[in-house]
C-alpha cells in the first residue's frame, strides 16, 4: 500500500468542505420535504464541480477516484442526498470519457455540454425489475430508430435529481438489434416530448435525491442524443465500475463521518444532572466511540486505497475486488456507526430536528445502495477464489 493524498486532493477536499457547510444549513428542510436541493446543485455548478472528472484536455479538472472520494466524503457531511444525487452526474460522464470505445466527437459533445454550457446530467440504468441478482443488464425500455433520431418507450426507476438535471442519460435496448445485451445510452432532455415523471419517491432515507420513476412514451430524441451504443453493455459497466458503482462509496463514508463527529460533540457537551463531567467520561460511552472510530477509519482506508488502486491500475481484478470490499465495509460500518450514534444520542436524538435522526436513516440506505452488501461479498468471494463466473450456478431458477 503506497498511496498519498496530493496537494490537489487536499485543495479539493477544502473546497468541498466549504460547500458542505452551506449545504448543512438546508439539509433538514430538503429531507423533510423530500425536495430537490436546487441551491446546492447551483453552488456545485458555480464552483466548477460539474467538470471535475472531465479530462483536462477537454477543459475539466481530470480528477481521479481518490481525489473525488475525498470530495464526496466532505459533501455528504453537509447534505448526503445532494452528494449522492450529484454523484449520478460524475458517475455517468466518467466512464464515457475514460472509455476508449466512445468516439472522440461524442466526448467533445459531452465536454461542451458539461464544461461550456455547465449542464447537469442524471443517469438512469435502473428499471422496476432491475436486480443485482441478474449479472446482465438488459433494459426492458426500447429505443426505436425513426427519422432523425430515436423514440424511446419504457418505465425507468430510481432516477435521482431528475427534475433538477438538464438531461437524463437513459439505458435502452435498440429495437432493431437482436442481441440480448445490446444497449443504447441516450440523453433525454428535461423537456423532451413523451417524457414524464411519476413522483413516487417518499422513502426512509436519502429523501432529497428524489429518485422518482421516469416514464417514456414514444419519447423522441435526436440522433446526437446517442452517447454510447453496443451489442453487449456488460464490458462497459465492468470497466467503468470505478465511476458507475464505486463513486457512491465515499458518499456513505461521509454519512458515517458526519454521525461520528456529531455524536462525539454531543457526548462531550451533555452533562447529566447530578454529575460534573460530560457523558464522554463514561467508560461505556468511550468504548462505543472507540468502536465507531475503528469502523470509520477502516472504512476510510479501504475507500481511499481502492480508489487509489483504481486510479493507478485501472479495472484489474485486484482493483475490482478492492472496490467491492470498500463498498461492503462502508455500507455495513456506516449503518452500524449511524445506529450507535443514535443510541448514544438517546431519546434526545429521535427528533426530526436533530441531524443524528436523519443520518441514521441515510446510513440505513448504505448497505442496499448499489452494489449492495451481498453482491459485494459474492463478487469478492468469486475474485479471491479465482472462480470462473460462467461456471457459477445461477442463484435462482
Ligand atoms: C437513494 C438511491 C438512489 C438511486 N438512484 C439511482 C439513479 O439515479 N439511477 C439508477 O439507475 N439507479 C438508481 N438507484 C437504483 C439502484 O441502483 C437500485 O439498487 C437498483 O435498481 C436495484 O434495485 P434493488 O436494490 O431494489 O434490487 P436488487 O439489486 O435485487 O437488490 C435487493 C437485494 O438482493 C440481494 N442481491 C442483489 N444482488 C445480489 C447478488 N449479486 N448476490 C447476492 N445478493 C444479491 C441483496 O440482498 C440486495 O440488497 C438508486 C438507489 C437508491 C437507494
Amino acid at each position: 500500500m503506497n498511496f498519498q493524498v496530493s496537494e490537489a486532493g487536499t485543495r479539493l477536499q477544502q473546497r468541498s468542505r466549504r460547500l458542505a457547510a452551506d449545504f448543512a444549513t438546508r439539509a433538514a428542510t430538503h429531507d423533510q420535504e423530500a425536495s430537490h436541493p436546487l441551491e446546492n446543485y447551483a453552488a456545485l455548478r458555480r464552483e466548477g464541480f460539474y467538470s471535475l472528472n472531465v479530462p483536462p484536455e477537454m477543459g475539466g479538472e481530470g480528477v481521479g477516484l481518490l481525489n473525488y472520494s475525498l470530495a464526496a466524503e466532505e459533501l455528504a457531511q453537509g447534505c448526503p442526498a445532494t452528494a449522492l444525487s450529484f454523484n449520478m452526474h460524475l458517475s455517468i460522464i466518467g466512464p464515457l470519457f475514460e472509455s476508449p470505445i466512445v468516439p472522440p466527437d461524442t466526448k467533445q459533445r459531452l465536454a461542451d455540454l458539461v464544461v461550456k454550457e455547465q449542464r447537469l446530467i442524471a443517469g438512469n440504468f435502473s428499471e422496476p425489475r432491475t436486480s443485482g441478482l441478474l449479472a446482465t443488464y438488459q433494459p426492458a425500455t426500447r429505443a426505436r430508430q425513426v427519422a432523425g433520431g430515436y423514440q424511446i418507450t419504457g418505465r425507468k426507476a430510481f432516477a435521482s435529481m431528475l427534475e433538477a438535471a438538464d438531461f437524463c442519460a437513459v439505458l435502452a435496448h435498440p429495437e432493431e438489434v437482436d442481441k440480448p445485451g445490446a444497449a443504447l445510452l441516450l440523453m433525454v432532455p428535461r423537456r423532451a416530448p413523451g417524457r414524464r415523471v411519476d413522483e413516487i419517491w417518499d422513502t426512509l432515507g436519502m429523501r432529497a435525491t428524489r429518485s422518482d420513476s421516469l416514464i417514456l412514451e414514444d419519447c423522441f430524441v435526436s440522433q446526437d442524443a446517442v452517447l454510447y451504443q453496443t451489442d453487449d453493455i456488460l464490458p462497459f459497466i465492468r470497466s467503468g465500475a470505478n465511476w458507475l458503482w464505486a463513486s457512491y462509496t465515499a458518499v456513505y463514508l461521509g454519512v458515517a463521518a458526519a454521525a461520528y463527529n456529531a455524536v462525539r460533540e454531543l457526548v462531550q457537551e451533555r452533562v447529566p444532572r447530578g454529575y460534573t463531567q460530560p457523558m464522554a467520561y463514561h467508560p461505556d460511552v468511550r468504548r462505543r466511540v472507540a468502536d465507531m472510530s475503528v469502523d470509520l477509519e477502516a472504512a476510510r482506508l479501504l475507500t481511499y486505497h481502492s480508489a487509489w488502486l483504481s486510479d493507478t491500475q485501472g479495472p484489474t481484478s485486484e482493483t475490482v475486488a478492492a472496490l467491492f470490499r470498500a463498498k461492503y465495509l462502508v455500507g455495513e460500518a456506516g449503518a452500524r456507526i449511524t445506529r450507535t450514534a443514535l443510541t448514544l444520542g438517546g431519546a434526545h436524538a429521535l427528533f426530526k430536528t436533530v441531524p443524528l435522526e436523519r443520518l441514521f436513516r441515510d446510513g440505513a440506505v448504505g448497505p442496499v445502495q448499489f452494489p449492495p452488501s451481498d453482491y459485494c461479498l459474492s463478487s469478492v468471494g468469486t475474485l479471491e477464489l479465482g472462480l470462473d463466473p460462467s461456471e457459477i450456478v445461477p442463484p435462482l431458477k
